[in-house]
C-alpha cells in the first residue's frame, strides 16, 4: 500500500519559504505526510540529519563531489526513526493501540522508542541472531520481544499468523504505508539542503528498500510541484554479496526479486531474503537510469573504517554504500564530476562486533 496525494492541493498549500522557517526535523515537510492532526504528532528531533561534504574519502575513489547523509544522529541511531516517527503518529491518529511488526533489529528499536513515547504497546519480532543492541534496546523501551529460530522472513511468517486474532496492527513494510512517508522525508531533505537540486546520484543500501522507494517518491512529487532545478538523480542500490536478491534481479533482467537462500553478511539490515517491495525498488533504479551492485563484507569493514577516519561514524549498511560508489566508479556508472550523496543509514555504535571488524581488533 502507498499513500497517494492529490498534488494540486499540495502545490497550493506547501511553499518553500514556510518549509525553510519550520522546526528542525522532518515534520518541517507536513504539508508532504499523511499526518492531518499535527497535534497529534509524536515527534523527537528525527530528520533533518547533516549532509556532510566527504571530499577527502571521495577524492581516493575519484569521487571528489562525494557527500554523506549522515542519519546516525536520529534517535535510536538510525533512518528507521522518520519511518517510527511518522508510522506511530498515523497510529495515534487512527486510534490504534497494540502494533506489532518483524524486524532485522532496527526497526524494532525505532517502533519500540516511539511507540513508548506515545504510549503504545509494541510486540516486535526478530531473528535470535539480531544484534544484541537491538533486542536489549526494545526492552529497554518497554516493548515485548519476540525471538525466531531463522530470518526475518520467519519472524515475517509469525506476525501475519498473529493478527490473525485480533487487537494487533501489523505495521510490516508496505502492509503499512506510512513509514514510506516517513522515509520520504530523506529525499525532501537532501534536495532542501542542496538548494532544491538533486545530486547527480544516491546510493542507497537496500534491505527492504523502504528508503529508497521513499526517495523516489519524493523525487517524483518535487517533480510534479516543478519544485527540483536539474534532472533528477540516478538511484542506485546496493546489496551485500551474501545477500543480494534485488541486485540479482536487476542484473537478470527481473521485475521482482527471487527468494535468497542462505544470507550471510555481518550487515544486518541487509539480510532481507526477500523484500515486498522489490519490485518498486527495481522500478526507482530503472526509471531513473540507476544501477545496482553487490559488495563483499571485507569491503563493507574497510569503507568503516575509511569513514571514520573522516570523523563520520557509519554502521556496515551505511558503509557498504562507500563501497558501491568505489566499485560503480570502476566500472563506469559514476564519473569525476559527479555529485553524489551516500546513505549513511545508522550510527556504528549499535554493532560493536562491525566496529571491531573494521578495526582488525
Ligand atoms: C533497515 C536498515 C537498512 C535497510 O533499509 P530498507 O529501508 O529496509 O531498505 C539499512 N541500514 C540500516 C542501518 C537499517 O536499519
Amino acid at each position: 500500500m502507498l499513500v497517494e496525494y492529490d498534488l494540486d492541493a499540495l502545490g497550493r498549500r506547501a511553499h518553500k519559504e514556510r518549509i525553510a522557517a519550520g522546526p528542525p526535523t522532518m515534520w518541517r515537510y507536513s504539508d508532504f505526510l499523511p499526518v492531518t492532526k499535527l497535534g497529534r504528532v509524536v515527534s523527537l528531533g528525527e530528520g533533518f540529519t547533516p549532509l556532510v561534504p566527504a571530499g577527502a574519502v571521495g577524492r581516493r575513489i575519484g569521487l571528489p563531489r562525494l557527500m554523506v547523509k549522515d542519519e546516525g544522529p536520529n534517535p535510536t541511531g538510525t533512518f528507521k526513526a522518520r519511518g517510527a516517527s511518522c508510522g506511530v503518529s498515523m497510529a495515534v491518529q487512527l486510534g490504534i493501540r497494540r502494533v506489532t511488526l518483524p524486524t532485522a533489529g532496527n526497526a524494532g528499536g525505532a517502533w519500540a522508542c516511539y511507540g513508548a513515547a506515545a504510549g503504545l504497546e509494541v510486540r516486535v519480532v526478530m531473528p535470535r541472531d539480531a544484534p544484541r543492541a537491538n533486542r536489549l534496546e526494545c526492552e529497554l523501551f518497554g516493548a515485548e520481544v519476540m525471538l525466531v529460530s531463522g530470518t526475518v522472513s520467519d519472524a515475517t511468517r509469525l506476525v501475519a499468523e498473529m493478527v490473525e486474532s485480533p487487537g494487533w496492527f501489523d505495521v510490516s513494510t508496505l502492509k503499512e504505508p506510512y513509514r514510506i512517508e516517513g522515509k520520504k522525508t530523506l529525499g525532501l531533505e537532501i534536495a532542501e539542503q542542496l538548494g532544491w537540486r538533486m545530486p547527480d546520484a544516491i546510493v542507497y543500501p537496500a534491505g527492504g528498500g523502504v528508503g529508497i522507494i521513499g526517495i523516489w517518491r519524493a523525487v517524483q512529487q518535487l517533480r510534479a510541484l516543478g519544485w527540483l532545478r536539474g534532472d533528477s538523480p540516478r538511484l542506485m542500490v546496493t546489496q551485500a554479496e551474501g545477500c543480494a536478491p534485488i541486485v540479482e534481479a536487476f542484473e537478470r533482467g527481473l521485475e521482482e526479486s527471487l527468494t535468497w537462500r542462505h544470507p550471510r553478511t555481518f550487515a544486518h539490515g541487509l539480510r532481507i531474503q526477500k523484500a515486498p517491495g522489490s519490485f518498486l525498488v527495481l522500478r526507482a533504479i530503472r526509471e531513473t537510469g540507476g544501477t545496482a551492485v553487490a559488495v563483499g563484507d571485507t569491503e563493507i569493514a574497510d569503507a568503516m573504517a575509511a569513514l571514520g577516519g573522516a570523523g563520520i561514524s557509519a554502521c556496515p549498511e551505511g558503509a557498504a554504500t562507500l563501497a558501491a560508489a568505489a566499485r560503480l566508479r570502476e566500472r563506469g556508472d559514476l564519473g569525476p564530476k559527479d555529485r553524489v550523496v551516500l546513505i549513511n543509514t545508522g550510527n556504528a555504535l549499535k554493532y560493536p562486533e562491525a566496529m571491531e571488524v573494521a578495526t582488525g581488533g
